[in-house]
């Protein structure tokens, strides 16, 4: 069992990305045994705090991870004590790398059309281990038949990239067909994969200032950006404000990997 610390009672796993990677590896991954993954940002918190079906969704995520520093900052503003924020689009790298050595079948679903097809070119030119069983865009209107489609394909891993709420919703409602595979929510990570979105530079993913990389990249981001401090009020609304832990111990920085 990973520690964990519960936040609005999603409990977040409080440890860093190598050591919940390597727990997947030898408790999952080399078992053949599934597990769903959310990546919990301050957007997708709070919409869990709104709505009760969304909350049993993500809730029921085998691992939640603080995917965002705006999540560790809240934990530090109560009594709750992330150690360090686990980025999705890391945790895709770190499985890909595993995924390569112990050539085990992926499916990728999500994204635009082109993004797909160049994420899948990257993985098949950079990965030639992986079995690249499938994959679909995000924009297929009947998402059980991708569903099905991924069930057929009976994958170790499945990434799906369709952004909050509905990758989420995706994995929880259809896991059963595919009970065997890792499957993680990743947002935007095939935008990035793809060499459609430029991360942040590095620096900046250190200073924990990669949302304003993306707010000043994609300035439309700014209304979804408001999410993080509803975030953080709705969070202090219920428990309490201890100023002492906010900065008092640093905050690792978890992206080790390249892009
Ligand atoms: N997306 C999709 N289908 C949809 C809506 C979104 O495949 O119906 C994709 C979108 O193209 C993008 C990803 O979902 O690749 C989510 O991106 P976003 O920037 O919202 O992710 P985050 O901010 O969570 O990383």
């Amino acid at each position: 069992m990973l520690p964990t610390e519960k936040i609005q009672n999603l409990a977040f796993v409080n440890g860093d990305l190598s050591g919940f990677i390597n727990h997947l590896e030898e408790t999952f991954i080399n078992r053949s045994t599934g597990a769903y993954i959310a990546t919990v940002n301050p957007e997708i918190g709070y919409a869990a705090a709104k709505d009760k079906d969304y909350f049993q969704t993500v809730s029921s995520a085998d691992f939640i991870l603080p995917d965002g520093i705006g999540i560790v900052l809240t934990s530090r503003l109560t009594h709750h004590r992330l150690k360090a924020r686990i980025a999705g689009y890391d945790v895709f790298i770190n499985l890909l790398g595993i995924a390569n050595q112990k050539k085990k079948k992926v499916f990728l679903y999500g994204a635009k059309p082109g993004v797909i097809q160049a994420a899948a070119e990257r993985i098949s030119n950079e990965y030639p281990d992986i079995e690249l069983v499938g994959y679909s865009d995000g924009y297929v209107k009947d998402r059980e038949s991708v569903a099905l489609q991924i069930a057929q394909t009976n994958p170790d891993m499945v990434f799906v990239a369709l952004g909050c709420p509905h990758q989420e919703n995706f994995i929880y409602e259809h896991k059963h067909l595919f009970p065997q595979a890792i499957a993680i929510g990743v947002g935007g990570s095939f935008d990035v994969f793809s060499g459609t979105v430029k991360r942040a530079p590095k620096i900046l993913i250190k200073l924990n200032l990669e949302w304003m990389y993306r707010l000043l990249t994609n300035p439309s981001r700014w209304r979804r950006m408001l999410n993080i401090p509803k975030y953080v009020f709705s969070v202090l609304k219920e428990e309490k404000f201890q100023k002492q832990h906010l900065l008092s111990e640093p905050i690792k920085e978890q992206s080790k990997i390249d892009a």
